[in-house]
């Protein structure tokens, strides 16, 4: 398997950094974002270095997908969010800021004006309690 012993996301897989775990399986793991435009917002990762989508083994795509949309149900059912995007970025000039493929999962509100390219605000909108208490609700689903 492909590792970027200098990736974040890849210290994550490998259990060297924390997270929020919601679930994992054998090619994929998802977790949630530290810096949430929303509650639930998380993110769905292949535990697989590929920076992005032009590099991306397509099976390693095919799996993140199929967990991205598993996660994103356990959102929506414990969230309930009025919208779900979910968003891909590659390339700083699409606002990609850790270069290993990763999917957001980003409930929405009705006008919350979140733009593609939002600005993280650390701390802003849910603290590290309020996180883990989400997580463990998304995770009951899964
Ligand atoms: P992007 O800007 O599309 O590359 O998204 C990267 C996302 O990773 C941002 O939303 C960050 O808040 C998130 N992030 C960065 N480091 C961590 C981390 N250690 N744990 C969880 N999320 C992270
Ligand atoms: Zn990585």
């Amino acid at each position: 398997m492909f590792t970027d012993p200098d990736c974040i996301f890849c210290k994550i897989v490998a259990g060297t950094v924390p997270c929020f775990k919601l679930f994992e399986d054998g090619d994929t793991l998802a977790f949630m974002d530290i810096n949430p435009v929303h509650d639930g917002h998380c993110l769905v990762i292949p535990k697989a270095h590929y920076p992005n989508v032009f590099e991306i083994a397509p099976e390693a795509f095919a799996a993140a997908a199929r967990t991205a949309a598993r996660v994103a149900k356990a959102v929506k059912e414990s969230v309930k969010p009025d919208g779900l995007n979910l968003i891909q970025a590659n390339g700083v000039g699409a606002g990609q800021s850790v270069e290993h493929f990763h999917l957001h999962v980003l409930p929405r509100r009705l006008n919350d004006g979140v733009a593609i390219n939002w600005d993280p605000k650390p701390g802003d909108h849910a603290h590290i309690a309020e996180i883990a208490e989400i997580a463990a609700r998304i995770r009951a689903l899964l």
